[in-house]
């Protein structure tokens, strides 16, 4: 039974700050703050601006379209439920609004990804959870 539990991917626990970005997740739209006093986009959620420390913040659509600012090729599970996915890439995408995200980028061939690659932002479903993950993929 222990070998289930090691083999289980994360699930995020959503709270107060990132509910409706995990909500938006799971109806396919990718959600982040902007705010409204200094309009500077940030990513992740947080309860004030990370730029003014205005409270001041409005949830916005993303297009879902960014562009790769860095990324790694993983050839060691962190964890052994990752096992399966070696090699896989973590990335930094710049997206069209102006924030940064970390994720995936998936359904590729990890050496077919590069600095500067277009990417599109898609919703990973996981195995045992309801819950979808945002990830990109190569456009
Ligand atoms: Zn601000």
């Amino acid at each position: 039974m222990s070998d289930n539990i090691a083999l289980t991917k994360p699930v995020p626990l959503p709270d107060a700050d990132s509910r409706i970005y995990w909500e938006g997740a799971n109806e396919g739209k990718f959600m982040f703050q902007r705010c409204r006093s200094c309009k500077k986009a940030q990513f992740y959620s947080r309860s004030l601006c990370s730029h003014c420390q205005s409270h001041d913040l409005q949830w916005q659509e993303a297009q879902g379209l960014g562009k790769v600012a860095s990324f790694s090729v993983i050839h060691r599970a962190p964890i052994p439920a990752f096992a399966g996915d070696v090699p896989y890439v973590l990335a930094l995408i710049d997206m069209a609004e102006g924030f940064r995200f970390m994720c995936n980028v998936i359904h590729c061939d990890p050496l077919s990804v590069r600095i500067g690659s277009s990417v599109k932002v898609v919703f990973e479903e996981r195995m045992g959870s309801s819950q979808k993950i945002p990830q990109v993929e190569l456009m």
